[in-house]
């Protein structure tokens, strides 16, 4: 149904953009750059911490850095409280972070930027889909995937206070890009930037090399190296870890409350026990293994082949 794929053009940003993304492509040259990126929606539960211990592992282990970024952009969503909760628990199993941690509320003047500079390009679209025919349109079950058909591309509809709402903006993508992944979501209707482009300015603007998140975000693959080369800038690379569920067999949510540290410290846990257990489940380290992060750190660096079957 897409129509029309943009020509492939060399973009020319403007300047302060073109500042901001050289100087991530520097720092990608220093070295390796992971980053742990959660949203404030309520404490982290014991999949986030795999996660993060997982991922700071991997960064330690290449000498590299670590970022922790809130995704605080959906302020419907964001609970009081999370943000220290977040902190506290990484820092109190042991997993420190490199630098100031990364707002992304912080840093809406600097979307806004590129979204403006896409538009200028001629690159977005305003879509006036609901919900109701995105369901019904977008949804491949087959591979597991929301692909947006092109509906409005080429509608060329109002961007303004129409019917009492603005439309949402779209990316119009690449061939390569258009069966697969679709037109991109990259403003929503209620005015906040959505989590693809944010989160792939800042991979790009902190000089992140890799990316390393829970498997239920693979769907943002696709969509997310869409943005990168809709931006003309270089890829970075993405891992995706096994996720954790519950005992009924459901993928653990932020918003359960369960599963966090609050339980386990609760149950007299102590952040070897958990960190011995993170590991365990993972076949890291024997069942009962109880050790802190640096420790499993050096005996993985030691044992680069329990890494590597982790970050193949
Ligand atoms: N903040 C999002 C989440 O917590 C995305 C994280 C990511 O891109 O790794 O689900």
């Amino acid at each position: 149904m897409i129509k029309s794929s943009p020509l492939f053009l060399l973009l020319i940003l403007p300047e302060h953009l073109q500042r901001l993304f050289q100087k991530g492509l520097l720092l990608r040259q220093e070295g390796y750059r992971g980053r742990f990126a959660p949203s404030p929606t309520g404490p982290l539960h014991i999949g986030n911490l795999r996660t993060a211990l997982l991922s700071w592992i991997r960064a330690r282990s290449l000498n590299g850095k670590w970022l922790l970024r809130i995704d605080d952009l959906d302020t419907s969503r964001n609970r009081v409280g999370s943000v220290d909760s977040i902190q506290d628990d990484l820092l109190w199993l042991g997993l420190y972070w490199d630098g100031p941690v990364i707002f992304q509320s912080d840093r809406k003047g600097i979307y806004s930027s590129v979204l403006s500079f896409l538009r200028s390009q001629n690159q977005l679209y305003a879509c006036r889909c609901s919900r109701r025919v995105l369901t019904e349109t977008t949804i491949d079950l087959t591979h597991r995937r929301n692909v947006y058909p092109g509906t409005c591309r080429n509608l060329d509809l109002f961007w303004g206070w129409e019917e009492k709402k603005l439309p949402s903006w779209r990316l119009k993508v690449t061939k390569e890009f258009e069966d697969t992944c679709g037109d991109v979501l990259v403003r929503r209707s209620d005015g906040v930037i959505a989590y693809h482009l944010a989160t792939v300015v800042d991979e790009l603007t902190f000089g992140v090399t890799e990316v390393i998140r829970g498997e239920d975000l693979a769907i943002g693959y696709l969509p997310q190296v869409a943005v990168v080369k809709a931006l003309q800038q270089q890829l970075l690379a993405y891992k995706y870890l096994p996720l954790v569920y519950n005992n009924v067999g459901k993928k653990l949510s932020k918003r359960d409350d369960v599963s966090g540290l609050k339980v386990l410290r609760s149950k007299g846990m102590d952040p070897e026990e958990v960190i011995g257990m993170l590991a365990a489940s993972l076949g890291l380290v024997p069942k009962g293994s109880s050790l802190t992060a640096l420790e499993l750190l050096y005996e993985l660096r030691l044992n680069e082949k329990k890494l590597n079957r982790i970050f193949h």
